[in-house]
Order: structure tokens, then sequence, then C-alpha cells
């Protein structure tokens, strides 16, 4: 009681104003939004319905009504409901809560994996925040009207009902779509306080959907950019690899960029690309991923982030070689100074630095076409990414790209046609094993991924 008396006359500057939420929401019919419930897919369509059955209030909610609105293939479909996650998870099988700062209810129908969360209720003076304002916990339930003003933007707020075919709309969403203007629901100051990777979102969404954030939205995100250092690293990580995997990765980090919000997330990316090559080479990788994305075709993360992070890796190493340092185990240092620059503000999972350490690792050694070399590199389980990436390389201008040419031939050749390519190949500049001399040499040689010739060699790589 004391307690909530002090915190009331000390508010954090942060502490989370309400917006004011609308009670009765206008309902926007079949005839106006076109949306029939035969556009659901199947799991959303199924969940509602057994939701509704037991008594419930189920609705599509957010990115689907949203997406579908547009004349655009939802993502995903996600559900609201009136239901507690335990309730959901005894009504639908297959299903478990997930979550701890938002419990959630993932429900598989099928190979489809539905989220349905229960309306959330809105922050009060006892919600748990952090000293900037950051909301922390988030588990008390709703109403559908409080649910919808704790969403982010207007055009995320709308629920469809696949019952009778309507929309319900508490924020002007439906008319904010029409009129292309991404808005958020009430002061944007204070829900960007609350959640500052809400500002990565304006902009993806932004890009993403080509609409335009309005200004009050959009205003005081430069002033708030430095919040998002208070974000954890794998929260921001979540959200970088949805913004770079969206289909408009460039023209998201060209407005990250424009809005001072990439300091927070990827704050390597100004140095990178004032590498000479640096620009050319991550709007290269991007504009390559935006169009597999488009195309349907799947992309690797860990290829997205070497990428982005290469030429800063380039300019390690090339320091540390102009000091003196030997190329491979420059190399390694290089990669790990990088790595953990980055990762004191977004943490690239484990998984993930395999990947992109594994792809960096094996650049030099598509320089070295001599013997058995090019068989044993071939024959290398990431050979395709490695192979990818250096075609990039080669396309940006950094490497020959007769480098590219040449393995590209090797690749489609037949036995014949390989032995002469590496009988034309230009000699190794790497030493080879009978060029080295002392034991520790070698030793140091073979554990950096120099090449022992062998095709199931992959040590150091
Ligand atoms: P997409 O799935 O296409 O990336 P989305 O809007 O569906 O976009 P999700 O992350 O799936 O994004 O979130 C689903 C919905 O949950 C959103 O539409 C929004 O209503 C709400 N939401 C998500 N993140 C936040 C947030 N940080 N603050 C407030 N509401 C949010
Ligand atoms: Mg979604």
């Amino acid at each position: 009681m004391i307690r909530r008396f002090v915190k009331k006359l000390f508010k954090s500057p942060g502490a989370p104003a309400a917006p004011a939420p609308r009670s009765e929401p206008d309902i926007i019919p079949l005839k106006t939004h076109g949306i029939t419930h035969d556009m659901l897919s199947r799991g959303a369509e199924r969940v509602c319905e057994d939701l509704e059955r037991a008594g419930y209030q189920a609705f599509v909610v957010g990115g689907a009504v949203r997406d579908l609105l547009l004349g655009r293939d939802p993502k995903d479909f996600d559900i609201a409901t009136n239901a507690t996650p335990e309730q959901v998870k005894r009504l639908c099988r297959r299903s478990r809560i997930i979550g701890r700062r938002f419990q959630i209810v993932h429900v598989m129908v099928g190979q489809e994996l539905i989220e349905v969360t229960t309306f959330r209720a809105l922050h009060d003076d006892d919600t748990a925040t952090d000293a900037h304002g950051r909301v922390l916990r988030d588990n008390t339930f709703g109403s559908q009207a409080d649910d919808a003003a704790r969403r982010d933007f207007t055009v995320n707020a709308l629920y469809y009902d696949p019952y009778d075919e309507t929309i319900h709309d508490y924020h002007h969403g439906y008319a904010d779509l029409k009129a292309g203007k991404l808005r958020m629901i009430g002061d944007p100051e204070v829900r960007y306080r609350e959640d500052p990777v809400r500002m990565l979102r304006a902009v993806r969404l932004g890009a993403k959907l080509g609409l335009e954030i309005d200004t009050a939205t959009r205003k005081p995100i430069r002033s708030m950019a430095p919040l998002l250092d208070n974000v954890p690293p794998s929260r921001l990580f979540d959200e970088m690899l949805k913004l770079l995997t969206c289909g408009d990765a460039l023209t998201c980090l060209k407005r990250l960029r424009a809005e001072g919000l990439h300091h927070g997330v990827l704050p390597l990316l100004d140095v990178i690309l004032e590498q000479p090559l640096g620009e050319r080479f991550v709007e290269q990788a991007l504009t390559n991923t935006d169009r597999r994305i488009r195309e349907g075709k799947s992309i690797s993360p860990g290829f997205l982030f070497a990428a982005l992070l290469w030429h800063e890796v380039l300019a390690n190493w090339n320091q540390r070689k102009a000091k003196g340092e030997i190329s491979i185990p420059a190399l390694f240092a290089a990669m790990s100074d990088v790595l953990d620059r980055q990762a004191e503000k977004l943490a690239i999972t484990k998984r993930l630095v395999g990947d992109i350490k594994e792809i960096w690792s094996l650049q030099p050694r598509f320089e070295q076409r001599s013997g058995k070399r090019p068989y044993a590199l071939l024959g290398h389980a990431r050979f395709r990414a490695g192979y990818d990436f250096m075609l990039l390389r080669a396309e940006t201008g950094e490497i020959d790209p007769e480098v590219g040419n040449w393995w590209t031939a090797f690749i489609e050749g037949d036995h014949n046609a390989q032995e002469t390519l590496i009988s034309q190949a230009p000699r190794d500049t790497a030493p080879t094993k009978k060029r080295r001399r002392g034991g520790n040499r070698r030793r140091r040689g073979v554990a950096s991924g120099e090449g022992s010739g062998s095709p199931t060699d992959h040590s150091g790589v």
C-alpha cells in the first residue's frame, strides 16, 4: 500500500500513462472490407471455431488482418481471445504455453503454428517496469478494448471475427490503412518508452508495407533511439532477423540509418558502410536476399550477418596483416574482435555465430586452387554458403571476378574439366605443406584451415 503511494508520488519518467481506451469499436461489415472467412488459414479458422464453440470470443488480429486488407499473403495468423492461456491449452490439442513476459499459447494445426493470446489489461502504476519505463512483465488479462489499446499501431489493432465476418476497429486503423498511414496508438513517446523495439517495428512495417509513418509517431524516434541500448540483446536479435528477412531489408536498413536507430542494433553499420567497398557489398547482399525472399526461396540468417559484418572483419584483418601477423590466425582474431563487439548490443545466437565463422573462414580457401585443395573445399559441408559468399565478393569487386568464374566452372565441370582448370589456375599464394618448415608453423597452418587436402578435413573451418 505504502509502496504504491510512494510509486505514485515519484513516477519514473517512463511510467506508462495508458492511452484512454475506446470502449466501443467501429464494426466494419464484410461488404466494406471484403475479407471472407475462407481467406483465413485452415488453422486460424479451426482454432477460432473451437474457442467460439466453447463459449469464448476469438478473433484473428494483428498482421494477418492488416495484410489481408492490403491484398498480401499473411505471414502467419495470430488469434486474440478472452479465454486464459490455461483454458486455451485445455481446449486445443497439440498446444503449449510459452513465454514469460507475455504468456502465449502455441497451437499446432497440421503443419501450421497459430499463436493465441489472451486479451491483455492496460498497464497501471503496478506494472513492473525498469528504470527507463520499459515494461518487464505483462500477464494481466483484460477486455478486448484494453487489448486493442495495448497494441502498437492502429493498423495492427483490427480484430476480425470469422463467425460474422466483421472487423472490430477501436482506433481507426481501417481508415489509417486505407490512407497508407502507420500511426502509433496513444502517445508515441510513452509507447516507445514502454517498449523501445516499437521504433524498429515502425521502420520495418513502414518499409515492408509501403506505409508512411505518421509525423507524431516518427518524431520522437531520433531522440529516443538510445533506449534501444536497454533492450535485451536477444530480443534485438529477433527483431533484426525479422527486419533482415522481411523482403525489404535494404529499404529497412537505409531507414534505420536515416532515423539513427542502427547504432543500437548494428553499431558497426556506419563503419562498415564507410569502408571503400562496404556499402556496395552490404547493398548487394541485401538486394540478393530481398530477391530470394520475394521469390519464395529460403535464405540463411548466418549468411546475412556474415555479409553485414564482413567488411569490418576485412578492415581488421588487413590491419593485423600490415602489422606482420600471420594471415590465417589474423583472420580468426579479426573475426572474434568483430563478433565480440557486435555481441555487446545484439546477441547473435551461438548456432549462427558458428555459421558466420564458417563462411568467413572458408574464404581464403577459394584462392587456393592447386592440387587436391579445390576438391577438399567442394566436399566441405558449408561449401555452398562459402561459394555464394565468395561470388558476392567477386561481384562487388573485392576479389578478382576470375576467381568466381573459375569456381563456377569447377562446380559444373566433369573430372577432366576440373583437372584442366586446376592446371590452369594461378599458383597458390598460401604456403604449401612442403614449403613449411618447423613443427609449430605446420600445426598453426593446419589448425587454422589452410587445408590438408583431405576431403574430410574440415579442421579450423
Ligand atoms: P508480421 O508478423 O507481419 O511481422 P505482425 O504485426 O503480425 O507483423 P507480430 O510480431 O506477429 O507482428 O505481432 C502480432 C501483433 O501483436 C501485432 O500486429 C501487434 O498488434 C501486436 N504487437 C506485436 N509486438 C508488439 C509490441 N512490441 N507492442 C505492442 N503490440 C505489439
Ligand atoms: Mg504476425
